[in-house]
């Protein structure tokens, strides 16, 4: 099965409309595909839409941000959700609520650090989308040239310990996990070598994510390496989770990985897809 789950629009902070994901996803080939916007449902039903037209299998998805201790976050993909769930619509617009004032406190502190009108300069980068992210926030310092591309923004500005960079309170992991439940869906770890935790960490909060009902990790990651690859699927292994496979694709040029263009899974795991299609 040649599947991807989890990209972004342009209702996030992707750079396409859903239903150009979806052609795109098709076009390359794709047979299984998920969009997986952050916190938000909303172009699901485009995406859907174009999606059957094309004869490609869609799994409804969503990117939730969640925290953990102090002020770690993880995001976990929920899989199969049904994106009408009242419980699961509300918690979301509870999370994209809270972006706004996020959005205020970066551009406050970017504004300490030299740069000004950052809060406008995003939100014009967020216009089709119901959240602003700090991938939009990296998009307008590109344009003011303060950073020559996306990552580098992120290197110097928008990660943890940086200028830009402040703490927030997102879902709850029993939340967030609930939600996924209770709407149909199952739950899966995205890009488990992307946080800034250590492994040890990582593994205490892979423990509570399987207690929790969690049931999958991403293992075919767009932008782990290979021996990445093969780390996640030792964790996998260990904590007894189904494999995805994840290009996290956000836009033409902007992204490590476009469409499908993921690692392939290795043979023992047991992909997320087993019991969803
Ligand atoms: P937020 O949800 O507002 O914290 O923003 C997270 C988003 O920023 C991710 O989904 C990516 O789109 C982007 N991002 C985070 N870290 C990086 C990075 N190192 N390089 C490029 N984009 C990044
Ligand atoms: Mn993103
Ligand atoms: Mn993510
Ligand atoms: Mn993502």
């Amino acid at each position: 099965m040649k599947a991807d789950l989890h990209c972004h629009s342009n209702v996030s902070d992707g750079l396409l409309s859903p239903a150009e994901v979806a052609r795109r996803a098709a076009d390359r080939g794709l047979e299984l595909w998920s969009l997986t916007d952050h916190d938000e449902v909303a172009g699901l039903a485009e995406a859907r839409a174009v999606a059957e037209e094309r004869g490609l299998r869609f799994l409804d998805g969503s990117e939730i941000s969640v925290s953990w201790r102090d002020d770690a976050s993880f995001h976990v993909v929920g899989l199969g959700i049904d994106p009408a769930y009242p419980a699961l619509v509300a918690g979301l617009k509870g999370i994209r609520d809270g972006r706004d004032g996020r959005a205020h406190r970066i551009a406050a502190e970017l504004e300490k650090a030299g740069i000004r009108g950052a809060y406008e300069g995003a939100a014009r980068y967020a216009e089709k989308a119901s959240i602003i992210s700090r991938a939009h926030f990296a998009r307008f310092l590109v344009e003011r040239k303060i950073s020559p591309d996306v990552k580098s923004v992120f290197d110097h500005y928008l990660a943890k310990g940086k200028p830009g960079y402040v703490p927030h309170e997102w879902a709850s992991v029993e939340d967030a996990l609930r939600w996924i439940g209770n709407a149909g869906g199952v739950a899966v770890l995205a890009h488990p070598l992307r946080y800034r935790v250590s492994r040890d960490d990582l593994r205490v909060f892979l423990g509570e994510f399987k207690d929790c009902g969690g049931q999958g990790i991403e293992v075919a990651c767009g932008a782990h390496s290979p021996e990445e690859v093969k780390e996640c699927a030792r964790l996998a292994r260990h904590f007894g989770l189904k494999a995805s496979v994840a290009s996290d694709f956000h836009g033409p040029g902007e992204s490590y990985a476009d469409l499908g263009m993921t690692p392939p899974l290795p043979d023992d795991l047991v992909p997320i897809w087993h019991d969803l299609v």
